[in-house]
């Protein structure tokens, strides 16, 4: 199989992020037989079993819609399994949302999205059905908020050197009771007619390298999965193709990942193209974690990221949520 496969189209193989990749990237890829060809081929074309939705979020943290409005529109688009992932924060889910889930017939499961880093990178890990009355867990989303609140203030005076007319108070208040974040920074810019856009805020100041991308004091990435893992969850590996890493970094990454305990890949986020889906098909299957799928929704009218509207896991992904089934 190997020897047809270097006989074949190169730009038909696996290819990452936005980077170039270098031919001996690709030939690892191809000299593991892991994965069963036919099936990465045709990823695209198969279904997982049940309907889920494992990424999302609520005004607990950068979404618009509460808690309760996200169970409704997940049933409203077929969703069968939906977890809340909110930034640093369990917050968004309750015994009572579990309640309204289920009145639905919707299977909540308790989720969040912890940042965290790793080589100086900045890394989003989302841990899923943890023990919800963990102490440690508490303490840990605990201080990602203090965290969250001191960078908050950095921000603010990053934005306030570069003359943009801004104070934290006014932000808190469009995050109100949700974790603060850089997109409530772009939202105030942008209503006070300081930016045109969201894209723009984040293009111009808010963006990874920009000077408003104040970096927080975020955990390591061997902390953060160790959190989630303590506290019974299982983690896994948001968005991997998001980093704009080369193959080569990525799989160490998702090495240093497994050893921390990591157990899962987002294989489907958001919109990704076939050969995307196959590169991180094949990195599940060859580490054996489990893959997640996620819409990483967080307002209606963003068609790229709408809640429920994720693409079918390829049949050889051993979905998430048989952890705990
Ligand atoms: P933070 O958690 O405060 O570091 O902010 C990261 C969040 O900002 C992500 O979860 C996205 O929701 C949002 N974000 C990142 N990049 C962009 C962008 N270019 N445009 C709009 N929102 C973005
Ligand atoms: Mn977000
Ligand atoms: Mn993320
Ligand atoms: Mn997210």
């Amino acid at each position: 199989m190997s020897a047809v496969l270097l006989q074949g189209r190169p730009e038909s193989l696996p290819q990452v992020g936005f980077e170039t990749q270098r031919y001996e990237e690709i030939a690892f890829f191809i000299h593991r037989d892991l994965c069963n060809v036919a099936d990465l081929k045709s990823a695209t074309f198969m279904s997982s079993l049940r309907k889920f939705d494992f990424h999302c979020h609520s005004h607990f943290s950068d979404g618009a819609l509460a808690p309760q409005d996200l169970l409704v529109l997940a049933k409203e688009r077929g969703v069968e399994l939906l977890a809340i992932t909110d930034h640093d924060t369990l917050k968004g889910y309750s015994p009572m949302l579990q309640a309204q889930a289920s009145a639905l017939g919707l299977e909540l499961i308790n989720g969040c999205e912890i940042s965290c880093q790793w080589q100086r990178r900045g890394i989003h890990v989302v841990g899923l059905n943890m023990h919800l009355h963990d102490p440690d867990f508490a303490l840990a989303m605990q201080a990602q908020g203090q965290a969250r609140l001191l960078r908050a203030q950095g921000i603010t005076d990053a934005l306030q050197r570069l003359g943009f007319e801004v104070e934290l108070k006014q932000v808190q208040t469009l995050a109100g009771s949700g974790m603060i974040g850089r997109p409530h920074f772009a939202q105030h810019l942008v209503e006070s007619g300081q930016m045109p856009s969201m894209a723009a805020a984040f293009k111009r100041v808010l963006g990874s390298g920009k000077p408003g991308d104040i970096k927080a004091n975020w955990p390591s990435l061997e902390d953060a999965v160790a959190w989630i893992v303590r506290a019974g969850g299982v983690a896994v590996l948001a968005h991997p193709l998001k980093y704009r890493m080369t193959l080569t970094k990525l799989r160490s990454l998702l090495d240093d990942f497994e050893q921390a305990g990591g157990q899962g890949l987002e294989v489907i986020t958001g919109h990704q193209e076939p050969n995307q889906i196959r590169t991180l098909t094949d990195l599940a299957l060859r580490y054996g974690f489990y893959a997640s799928a996620g819409s990483d929704f967080h307002s209606p009218g963003q068609p790229w990221a709408a809640l429920g509207h994720v693409q079918p896991l390829p049949r050889s992904c051993r979905p998430v949520w048989e952890h705990w089934s």
